[in-house]
């Protein structure tokens, strides 16, 4: 059968649903990239917040009628909703087929064969605590960085965070097998790989942490660029930092969610850091890996933080100076500790504060990106731009993205580009004639 998958959520979603293509590519199912041609549709979900579950069970509400045009076509819901919300959406969703959670994919083309020939509607979401797939190799989509899940879980336990409950407890890899995956991504041709986990420098294998898998992955012949996403500022090592020191092929680039300013709501969050400590590694990752970009996530409107909590967040975004900020307004999602908190803030109150924390970013990325005008940067181009068809988009080793017309240049190359403008949140420059392209430097 021909099968579509559409997945929400957070780049572990990405990898689960090349994960999934995997197996289906395996069982003998093709896949399509359209919807109408899919004898299976695959949801592949997120529950991080309200809105983004809403989002899927809007898309659920137009399958209906898809299914209903052809009622053989399979509707599988998978990932974090589905753990979420497993016997409800069958309830209000009849015509799913099956539902599964993040650690039953492997059952999935079973589950398909016995979908066909019984009127069960399958449900598997249960967590496991050793599932890590580390047999099955990814359908990888064509790009140049290929994903690679180096753990899965959580054991933080942030009290606004779903991800304990929908994704289970921490388990990580083995180095080797991470290893054997970046060689044979290599292989396939990709040149950037990004590790991957919810936290992902809480890694631990035996007697291996994340700085000696960085180290092993970083020495792969052909890995030209080595990210990862994302870590926790509490497992944000020295040992860590060293290692990205040493290789210059380790991205300086570091997505550090700070979530607050205030000690009292950092507290409340469960972050198991103070404002202080975070000032104070963002100062360190700046000493060790100068020029490294800085880049976070906050959260606004966390219960019971007040206008003087606020504020703090606010100064620690002047302090720090951030490349760029992912900013949400705080939505309470069932079961976790942070909705027992009774002292929520309104809504008109968090969408101003989120207003302000943009209205105070906006120029800070702005002045960062500026202080490149003039420079050459080296960019891996990754696709068109959105803006042109005769402009390619790529990203410098610290993540910014640089848009620039194609002339001879394809995608997957190394090109000098020569900054010449900043708009939004990305560059814009041409290709430095001057200097040859560097693809011949692998
Ligand atoms: S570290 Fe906190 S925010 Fe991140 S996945 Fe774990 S519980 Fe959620």
């Amino acid at each position: 059968m021909q099968y579509f998958i559409e997945t929400y959520g957070c780049q572990m979603n990405v990898a689960d649903s090349e994960l999934v293509a995997g197996l289906l590519n395996g069982a003998g199912h093709q896949p399509t990239a359209r919807i109408d041609e899919a004898g299976i549709i695959l949801l592949n979900t997120c529950s991080v917040r309200e809105k983004a579950e809403e989002t899927v069970l809007n898309r659920l509400s137009q399958l209906a009628a898809l299914k209903k045009r052809d009622p053989g076509t399979l509707i599988g819901v998978l990932g974090c909703t589905a753990k979420n919300l497993a016997e409800s959406l069958l309830e209000s969703m009849p015509f799913v087929d099956l539902v599964l959670g993040p650690d039953s994919y492997r059952r999935l083309p079973q589950i398909i064969n016995e979908r066909q020939t019984s009127n069960v509607h399958p449900v598997d979401t249960k967590l496991s605590r050793i599932e890590l797939y580390e047999d099955l190799y990814p359908s990888r989509a064509a790009s140049v960085n290929a994903w690679i899940s180096i753990m899965r879980g959580c054991n933080k336990f942030c009290t606004f965070c779903v991800v304990p409950f929908t994704r289970g407890r921490e388990r990580s890899r083995a180095l080797a097998g991470i290893v054997e995956e970046a060689r044979s991504a290599v292989g396939q041709g990709f040149q950037e790989i990004t590790l991957l986990g919810q936290n992902v420098n809480s890694y631990r294998s035996g007697t291996d942490g994340f700085a000696q898998l960085l180290a092993a992955v970083a020495a792969v012949p052909g890995v030209r660029r080595l990210r990862f996403i994302s870590p926790h500022p509490s497992d944000m090592g020295e040992d860590v930092l060293a290692v990205m020191a040493a290789h210059y092929n380790i991205c300086k680039s570091i997505h550090l969610p700070l979530q607050a300013g205030a000690d009292r709501v950092l507290r409340r969050m469960n972050r198991t850091y103070t404002k202080q400590e975070y000032l104070q590694l963002a100062a360190r990752i700046r000493e060790v890996l100068p020029g490294c970009t800085l880049s976070t996530d906050i959260i606004v409107g966390f219960p019971g933080e007040t206008e003087a909590e606020f504020g703090e967040t606010l100064e620690v975004m002047r302090q720090v100076q951030f490349d760029s900020a992912f900013t949400f307004k705080y939505s309470p999602r069932p079961g976790t500790k942070a909705t027992e908190y009774h002292d929520p803030v309104n809504d008109a109150v968090k969408q101003a504060r989120l207003d302000r924390l943009i209205t105070l970013q906006k120029p800070i990325s702005l002045r960062r990106n500026q202080q490149l005008i003039g420079s050459t940067v080296e960019v891996l181009i990754e696709k068109e731009s959105k803006k042109s068809p005769q402009q390619w988009a790529g990203r410098t080793d610290s993540n910014k993205w640089v848009v620039f017309d194609k002339e001879w240049s394809q995608p997957g190359e190394f090109v000098n580009v020569h900054v010449d403008g900043s708009f939004g949140i990305a560059l814009q420059g041409h290709l430095n004639s001057d200097l040859e392209a560097l693809n011949a430097v692998a």
